[in-house]
Formats: C-alpha cells, sequence, structure tokens
C-alpha cells in the first residue's frame, strides 16, 4: 500500500470513565423519534412505525466540558439529551435478542441541532445533514463500560441550561428499546466496533443561545456539559 499524500486525519474519540484509555469513534449514527411525547412536540403520531436514523460524522464528536464557537448559519441551536450506546462488537442482521451482546458501553449525549434550518429542509424534502451534522454537533460524556455498569434499562435522562431544566424522561420510556434499535439499524448497515449510536431524544427540546451551557444528565452516567461562546 502506498503513502498517504497528506497525513491521515486524527481518529475521533470518546474518554472511557475512570480510564486514561479512549473509545475510537468509527461513526456516528442517530435515531429520529425515540420517545412518544417528543415525536407528538414536534407533529408527529406517537406511533410504533419503523425508526428511522441519520448520521453525524465521527469528528462530530466532542467530549465533557467544551467551549464551542456558536454554531454557524443558525439562530435556533437545539439541544436533544440522549442516550449514547457503544458498539463493542460489530455485526449486520443482529436479532434483537442478542444485540445487547454488541455492546461496549453507554453514554450520555446531546444530539446538537440547527433546528431552523431543520424546519426548512423537511419544508423542502431535502436532507437533514447540514441540520445534524456540523461541526462539534455530538457531545458524548465518558463511556462507561458495560463490564463495570452492566445494562441500562431505565434512569431519569434531563437537559439543563444555564441550570434551567429543559428536558426531562425516563431512557425506559423508547419507543424501540435499545435492543430493537441495534436491530432495525444492522439491517440497513454493517456495525462494526467503534460505532456511536444516539437513540433519541424524550420531550421538551428547546433553544440554546449563545454564551449559554447545557448539560445533558443521565442516571448512573457521567454527564456532559457544553458551552457556547458569544462568536461564531
Ligand atoms: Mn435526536
Amino acid at each position: 500500500m502506498g503513502q498517504f499524500i497528506l497525513p491521515a486525519p486524527k481518529t475521533p474519540s470518546v474518554a472511557i470513565y475512570n480510564s486514561a484509555a479512549r473509545f475510537a469513534v468509527r461513526r456516528i449514527f442517530c435515531v429520529g423519534r425515540n420517545y412518544a411525547e417528543h415525536a407528538r412536540e414536534m407533529g408527529h403520531d406517537a406511533d410504533r412505525e419503523p425508526p428511522f436514523f441519520f448520521s453525524k460524522p465521527a469528528d462530530a464528536v466532542i467530549g465533557d466540558g467544551a467551549t464551542l464557537p456558536f454554531p454557524m448559519q443558525t439562530e435556533n441551536l437545539h439541544h436533544e439529551a440522549e442516550l449514547v450506546v457503544a458498539i463493542g462488537v460489530g455485526g449486520v442482521e443482529i436479532p434483537a435478542k442478542s444485540a445487547l451482546d454488541h455492546i461496549w458501553g453507554y453514554a450520555t449525549g446531546n444530539d446538537l441541532t440547527r433546528r431552523d434550518m431543520q424546519a426548512a429542509a423537511k419544508d423542502m424534502r431535502r436532507p437533514w445533514d447540514m441540520a445534524k451534522g456540523f461541526d462539534h454537533s455530538a457531545p458524548c460524556g465518558a463511556l462507561h463500560p458495560v463490564a463495570d455498569i452492566g445494562h441500562l434499562m431505565r434512569g431519569r435522562i434531563t437537559a439543563h441550561v444555564d441550570g434551567e431544566l429543559r428536558q426531562t424522561g425516563d431512557i425506559a420510556d423508547m419507543i424501540w428499546p435499545v435492543a430493537d434499535v441495534i436491530g432495525h439499524l444492522s439491517h440497513l448497515v454493517t456495525l462494526a466496533a467503534g460505532d456511536l449510536i444516539y437513540t433519541g431524544t424524550p420531550a421538551g427540546v428547546g433553544q440554546i443561545k449563545r454564551g449559554q451551557s447545557c448539560t445533558v444528565a443521565i442516571t448512573g452516567l457521567s454527564s456532559v456539559t457544553t458551552t457556547f461562546s458569544r462568536q461564531q
């Protein structure tokens, strides 16, 4: 194999709780509308239509405590508090009954969204990529290994902006539990070690303004705080 003409890009990665090691990120997948109350607040029925997915670039991931430039081209940046699943063992067409065996760990995440751009994309039947997959759009807290904490089946999930409670729910209320999410997604693409899955957000999504700070927390996991500067 020849040498790369330019230096190879850095491998994006996520911190691991209580460890100096890091989890290398391969791809970032996100589930749309996985909590009934959030589906309703976005103007949709909360029926059990099959889950749908979108992606963010792997290098959109950013750890806890980051101070970021305010995202470009938006006046309506939204937080979405989400449970993040980290895949440790890949596979394709994974049955839901064995899907949990593919998980390496769990983290809190924030599926940052340029909501104004997403609304325009929906109106014009255009893709969501630029509304969802912008720079630093995937804050992710430290990963907690399944080997230490087991599988997370329930737990309070919250988002606070400048200390004010904005979102609250329980991960037990997902329309499609994590095992089903992995089952469906692995029938669309081959999953591999290093994949992150953002599993959807409960009701209460809302705006983060310039200069504000957003914290996502889930019982039993490290929280993730992201601060936005006043400038782009
Ligand atoms: Mn989301």
